[in-house]
């Protein structure tokens, strides 16, 4: 086997220039960053205390919750990092400049990102960006009552209208096989005008491809298609505006999505290389026989996904009609109330491109603006924050030069 120069460089701590930059991050990058759960499966914390959570377990008839930690996040601690010992400084200011000139996708060795987190960024983009630098940090949401209490009145409405079975996977391409199969099983159902919950949905969207699961769709007494986003909360009425700004978008979001895949853009290419998946990879045994409980003959992933995207293709399948979100208490289980949301295709594009920006290194993340700084007063991060502090220092020191004038 050949080597190319850059992977016959040695490293030492004095000579860090003598190692290439790719190689240098391979090296720094693998060994320095814990492997963490798929960002996927992470409570949005922009969606605050009634998120809903985007996991693979949904779908039809099936789905585990996968492990897939080397196919996204990959966080590291900027804060953390630092020179082990006996490194010397040439090394740490250059894993400084080599990080810094990474775009946060890169950094966080992302391949997609979740329509939650986009979401999240209306709330407070630093609070999804601290999520992936500081996964240490306990979610105060997480662990909630109100949150686990959201958790089971969705997994009860999943529950009415189809079963969920563990399916065991063996490889990241068993994993996304195990979405697909979710989706394409779910497509007669709607074809036949009936009601699907937990739709997975993925795409690229302004050159990032996007992943997320639709809570419901039915039809309406109209035939309109109706995407019916269900959120609960712990007070007995509807969200404020802030929430509503990242609901709002995120239910566009998945219009987007789902309209795009209706229309067959979906493409094998796009789909393959952003997720960096081998087609020809075999379906583990227990995929495999899912697939075939569902009358499906596929033996690789990428069998799976040429399937679904001729299904896709040739399905009749109709555009997104209606966007609504339906509150409901998470005590009792009650509605309290439904709001429709409006769709602007440009504005959707407009606003997803300004978010898609931070993730693609053009700008730096932002937190709240001081009018919305009581969000930071439930924000898992406040502790950390650098923006409040600079905020809370400002502050100060506006507030002493007025007294002594
Ligand atoms: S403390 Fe405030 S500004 Fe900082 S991440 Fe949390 S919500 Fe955002």
């Amino acid at each position: 086997m050949s080597c190319s120069p850059e992977q016959t460089a040695t490293r030492d701590p004095g000579g860090a220039e003598e190692i290439s930059d790719s190689e240098f991050l391979d090296i720094e990058l693998e060994n320095l960053y814990p492997e963490t759960p798929e960002s996927c499966d992470r409570l949005s914390p922009a969606l605050g205390n009634d998120c809903g959570t985007e996991s693979e377990t949904a779908g039809g008839p099936l789905a585990p919750k996968t492990d897939s930690a080397e196919e996204a996040g990959t966080p590291p601690e900027l804060a953390g990092v630092s020179a082990g010992a006996g490194e010397g400084s040439a090394v740490l200011l250059r894993r400084k400049r080599v990080l810094a000139e990474l775009s946060p996708l890169e950094r966080f060795r992302l391949r997609y990102l979740c329509v939650t987190d986009v979401c999240g960024q209306a709330w407070c983009e630093l609070q999804v960006v601290y999520g992936f630098e500081l996964p240490h940090v306990p979610k105060r949401e997480e662990e909630s009552p109100k949150v686990k209490a959201g958790a089971s009145i969705h997994l009860a409405r999943e529950l009415e209208v189809h079963d969920v079975v563990s399916v065991s996977t063996q490889s990241r391409e068993d994993r996304w096989a195990l979405k697909i199969l979710n989706m394409l099983s779910m497509l007669p159902i709607l074809q036949a005008g009936g009601r699907v919950r937990e739709l997975p949905v993925f795409g690229m969207l302004e050159g990032v491809f996007l992943v997320g699961v639709i809570d419901e769709l039915h039809y309406s007494h109209k035939g309109e298609l109706v995407l019916s986003e269900l959120k609960t909360r712990g007070l007995r009425y509807l969200s404020g505006r802030a929430q509503e700004r990242s609901h709002h978008f995120q239910v566009r979001l998945y219009k987007l999505l789902f309209d795009s895949m209706v229309r067959g853009l979906l493409e094998r290419d796009a789909f393959v290389q952003s997720l960096n998946l081998r087609p020809e990879q075999p379906l583990g045994p227990g995929v495999m026989e899912h697939a075939q409980k569902l009358g499906l003959h596929v033996h690789t992933f990428g069998g799976v996904l040429e399937l679904a995207l001729m299904t896709l293709s040739y399905s009749e399948l109709p555009a997104i009609d209606v966007l609504k979100i339906e509150y409901c208490h998470q005590g009792t289980s009650d509605a309290i109330g439904t709001r429709e949301v409006s769709f602007d295709e440009a504005g959707v594009r407009a606003e997803l491109r300004n978010h898609l920006s931070y993730w693609i290194g053009q700008r730096e993340p932002r937190g709240v603006d001081i009018e919305e700084a009581w969000k930071c007063r439930s924000c898992s991060f406040e502790e950390h924050c650098e923006w409040r502090r600079e905020r809370a220092e400002n502050a100060t020191a506006s507030n002493q030069t007025k007294r002594f004038k």
